[in-house]
């Protein structure tokens, strides 16, 4: 039986163990990740692990497998050593530690990190992708000294609902007038703004940073419009990037990403896969070749692999395209997509009664995707609507009926 090789041991990672294990694969499995912890979930560390009290009971609850699981699957469980390189040919994979791993089937499975901060003060600035950087953040939330986020997207948003619980006086700049409006649309976005300002958080949208200087308890946000912010911390939430380096000369196609065909079979190698937030693999519904940042598409994408390599599956991987995100009391649902040049129609208006709903058509009027807040009902309705290929007018008015 093959011998199954994962590198990253993360969602994507530890879902591909557990399915290929699940679906009968009786072959050795290698499961190699960079971080010395055991997998965790990364949603709540922008959520609730960020508020919560740090026990080791909170903590746990947030892992995503045991030591014990692992050995009882027959999982080889390496930790603390990163791949540094791939041999396709000899079909090796390279580790930090200097020895290497040869495999019959690889899953590359490594992720993406925190964009880095361009801005360098002495101290101060933060980033948000592990559960260290979570911990050093909840513990700066909890002097309640003033922040600046630097982002507006979701993590950044997220981390902003959770300051201004901590008493901080939060400020949020995104050079995008309306940054969370490329995923949810401008309806929703605006009410988002609003929520977080009724919260007393600030957006200062519409505006970049040029720097950040200084030092923890006394930094400096230079902004272009010439004004500068007085802060204590900031955190830096600038988009994520591929944990790729390590590949580079493996002859498999990078950029933004492993390039994979629609079977998520890595383009340049045989029995090569990637999955989850590194993979790049061409979309059926959008058309486009995608990088999808999202818990469910990576759990999907494991399962999807795990299904294949065990005798399953003869159909191109077709995406979840479900996000989510938390902020304040409200949450907020996509699934599929929001094409710019499309439209929206709004179903439900959020201020009758803190519900609402948009459906998103692309340009020739055929519904891509649905946002909803605080309304899971709605959420499950378009979910299945959708999924039946229903016309956008029929959504719109399911959504109202059930309204
Ligand atoms: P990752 O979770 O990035 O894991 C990759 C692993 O590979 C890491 O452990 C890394 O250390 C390891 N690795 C990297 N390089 C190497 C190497 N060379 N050798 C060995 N190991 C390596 N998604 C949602 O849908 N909803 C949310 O609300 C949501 N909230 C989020 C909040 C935060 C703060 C963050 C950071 C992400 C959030 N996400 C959310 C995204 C979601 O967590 C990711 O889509 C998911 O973690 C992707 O899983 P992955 O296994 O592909 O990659």
């Amino acid at each position: 039986d093959r011998h199954v090789v994962v590198v990253g041991a993360s969602l994507a990672g530890t879902r591909a163990v557990e399915g290929l294990r699940a679906l009968g694969h009786a072959g050795h499995i290698t499961l190699i990740g960079a971080e010395a912890e055991l997998p965790y979930d990364r949603p709540p560390l922008s959520k609730d692990l960020l508020k919560s009290d740090w026990s080791d009971d909170a903590v746990a609850g947030f892992r995503l497998t045991s030591a014990e699981a692992l050995t009882a699957a027959g999982v080889e469980l390496k930790l603390g050593v990163a791949a540094t390189g791939l041999d396709t040919v000899a079909r090796v994979v390279r580790l930090a530690d200097g020895t290497s791993v040869g495999y019959d089937v690889l899953i590359i499975a490594t992720g993406a990190i925190a964009r880095p901060s361009p801005w360098r003060p002495e101290s101060g600035v933060f980033q948000l992708r592990t559960l260290a950087d979570s911990r050093a953040i909840a513990e700066q939330l909890r002097t309640g000294a003033p922040l600046v986020v630097v982002g507006g997207g979701f993590i950044g948003t997220e981390i902003a609902a959770a300051a201004v619980g901590f008493g901080c006086s939060v400020t949020v700049v995104d050079p995008v007038a309306e940054p969370m409006a490329r995923i949810v649309g401008p309806d929703v976005a605006g009410s988002l703004v609003g929520l977080h300002e009724r919260h007393g958080a600030q957006a200062r949208f519409g505006v970049g940073v040029t720097d950040i200087r200084g030092k923890l308890g006394a930094l400096e946000v230079l902004l272009d419009d010439g004004s500068t912010i007085d802060t204590a911390a900031a955190v830096v939430g600038i988009g994520s990037i591929p944990c790729i380096d390590w590949l580079e000369g493996s002859g498999l196609t990078l950029g933004n990403g492993v390039l994979t065909d629609g079977m998520l079979r890595a383009v340049g190698a045989d029995d090569v896969f990637a999955i989850g937030d590194v993979a790049r693999w061409p979309h059926p519904g959008r058309g486009v070749e995608v990088r999808a940042e999202h818990w469910t598409n990576a759990s999907d994408q494991a399962r999807y692999v795990a299904t294949a390599l065990t005798g399953g599956v003869s159909e191109p991987y077709g995406s979840t395209d479900y996000v989510w995100s938390d902020q304040y009391d409200w949450k907020v649902h996509t699934i599929g997509w929001r094409d710019p040049n499309g439209s929206s129609a709004l179903v439900r208006d959020l201020a009758r009664d803190g519900k609402t709903a948009v459906v998103h058509s692309n340009g020739a009027g055929e519904p891509t995707g649905v946002v909803t807040v605080n309304w899971v009902r709605g959420l499950n309705l378009a979910r299945r609507l959708l999924a039946a290929g229903d016309p956008a007018e029929r959504i719109v008015a399911e959504l109202e009926q059930l309204a």
